[in-house]
């Protein structure tokens, strides 16, 4: 067993891990050491193609909405104030100064504001755009502290176990490297960032609050997503908080993404396993909180749902080659088998070279013949026929489709108040008919902190001396449901910035 010693120890070497050591490292410690379980630092935040920002100085710039005190309400309101009211308003308070430090002390240039909300500008994307904006962010975070001498990474070696003094300060941690070789490190302080308890089964079904978790599909089963953080602070007496589902449909995962990508348009009609639509298909194009419509879509029978469109539209859709959002773009140059996610594989999502970000679309009709014979998608000239496959009373699916064109010829959605922007009709045959499901994206939260990221003893509710928490690993950030697009990485950043200065503080003066 190997003796090390480092004045502060950061478990998880990706968004919040690498944040926090910078951070750290600019509020004065001298002597760091990150541990990363994988080959390589960066995590399920290589992934991230946009972030959450609210009175950033891009969105000033653009002219954009940037009235923090109503997102902070409207985000309080939509959780029913279950979140940790102090660390939201902290983190919003912090967004500025959290972006302009990824531009100014990484060197993260910005390229689009509006991917997602059409109306306030939160979603931020940067990089070269080859990479999701996690992947570039990441590459300048670990260049910066590979280049300096005062922080030791180790990769491929998994912490598994706090050490606490007799009187309940974290002071080390048993941590196992490449070809089982053990390691015993003494630290000043402990810094938890090992991401979401999503890769283990047990832990999900422990916090999962419903009795349907058979049905759930669950997307980023990641294997380094193991709850390690969660499991070991409660090993020394930590508290646990509540887990949020992002939920994330209509989804076709693991198949073909281009179609995926269809069905999840707001012009496409959904229906649910009666023939009956159930929601309001704009919802992602109108509200900064789109998220509404994967949680309708999570509330349907079976957890199926079916988007379904003509000729018509799909003639529409590919004569206007227009992307909903960039991040549509940039998906759709996924191929089907990377959308099964090899996530060991560090660029899977680059941008084929030289491709539009609107070409993905000319591919659209064979991949919805594609997926007809694999069975996935029904294309018939009668809604008789979709509704025999669907398995619902005709009679239903027609009534549907009758209200559906009413109201687009009307201009106005009697049933759920879709934009008429999106009140497309039906027009010609064939028919489309796209099965999907519900999904949940990921598990967020565990681990009991307080709004300064110290995490909290079971018995007394008061902070473990010298233990803190960053990212989606911890609690108290998210109410029920998801909040703004791209909250996670916000928030990634945001904590790790936060463990990081506040670990410098009690850590005391160099
Ligand atoms: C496909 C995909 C797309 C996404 N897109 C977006 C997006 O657009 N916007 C957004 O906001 N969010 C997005 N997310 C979510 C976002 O990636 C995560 O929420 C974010 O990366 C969380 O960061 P983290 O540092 O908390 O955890 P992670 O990134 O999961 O990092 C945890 C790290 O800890 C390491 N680790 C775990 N246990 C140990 C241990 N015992 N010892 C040592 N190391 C350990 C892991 O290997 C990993 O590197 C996406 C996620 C996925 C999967």
């Amino acid at each position: 067993m190997e003796q090390l010693v480092t004045k502060l120890c950061i478990i998880g070497g990706s968004g919040g891990g690498m944040a926090a050591a910078l951070r750290a490292r600019e509020c004065g410690v001298d002597d760091i050491i990150i541990l990363e379980r994988n080959k390589m630092l960066g995590g399920t935040f290589r992934y991230v193609s946009g972030i959450f920002g609210v009175g950033t100085e891009l969105q000033e710039k653009a002219g954009a909405d940037i009235d923090i005190d109503y997102y902070y309400s409207k985000m309080m309101d939509h959780s029913n104030w279950s979140c940790d009211a102090r660390l939201v308003r902290k983190w919003y308070g912090a967004c500025r100064k959290i972006l302009k430090w990824t531009q100014d002390s990484l060197g993260l240039e910005y390229y689009n504001l509006t991917a997602f909300s059409g109306t306030s500008l939160l979603f931020h994307q940067g990089g070269d755009r080859r990479f999701p904006t996690g992947t570039t962010l990441a590459r300048l975070m670990e260049a910066k502290l590979r280049s300096d001498p005062s922080v030791r990474v180790f990769t491929e070696t998994r912490a598994h176990r706090l050490l606490a003094s007799p009187d309940g300060r974290v002071c080390g941690v048993l941590a196992t490297g490449p070809d089982g070789a053990g390691y015993t490190i003494d630290a000043g302080c402990v810094i938890l960032a090992t991401g979401s308890v999503s890769g283990n089964e047990a832990l999900v079904k422990r916090f999962y609050h419903r009795d349907d978790y058979d049905q759930l599909k669950v997307m980023s089963k990641l294997p380094h997503n193991q709850g390690d953080g969660l499991t070991m602070a409660e090993a020394i007496g930590a508290s646990t908080g509540a887990v949020s589902c992002l939920y994330i449909g209509p989804h076709n995962h693991p198949h073909n993404m281009r179609t995926g990508l269809v069905i999840r348009r707001s012009q496409v009609m959904k229906i649910n396993c009666y023939g009956e639509r159930f929601v309001n298909e704009a919802l992602p194009n109108m509200e900064d909180l789109g998220w509404f419509e994967c949680v309708s879509v999570d509330r349907q029978p079976g957890k199926t749902v079916y988007g379904l469109m003509d000729q018509g539209l799909l003639d529409r859709m590919m004569r206007e080659r227009t992307n909903q959002t960039a991040v549509e773009a940039f998906q759709g140059n996924f191929t089907s088998d990377d959308s099964t996610g090899d996530f060991d594989k560090e660029n899977v999502v680059e941008l084929k070279s030289g491709a539009s970000p609107a070409a993905w679309i000319d591919s659209l009709p064979e991949d919805l013949h594609k997926e007809a014979e694999a069975g996935r998608v029904f294309i018939g000239d009668t809604l008789d026929e979709v509704a025999g496959w669907v398995g619902c009373d005709r009679g239903t699916l027609q009534k549907s489709v009758d209200d559906y064109n009413r109201f687009c010829s009307q201009g106005y959605d009697e049933d759920f108040l879709k934009d008429p922007m999106y009140l497309q009709p039906f027009t010609k045959g064939p028919y489309y008919c796209l099965r999907s499901y519900s999904g949940v994206d990921t598990f967020i939260g565990g681990l009991m902190i307080n709004h300064s990221q110290q995490v909290i003893r079971k018995s007394d509710w008061k902070p473990i001396p010298g233990l803190y928490a960053a990212g989606v690993l911890t609690s108290g950030w998210l109410g029920d449901n998801y909040g703004y697009y791209g909250s996670e990485s916000s928030y990634t950043l945001y904590s790790g910035y936060a463990c990081g200065e506040n670990a410098a503080g009690f850590l005391g003066p160099a």
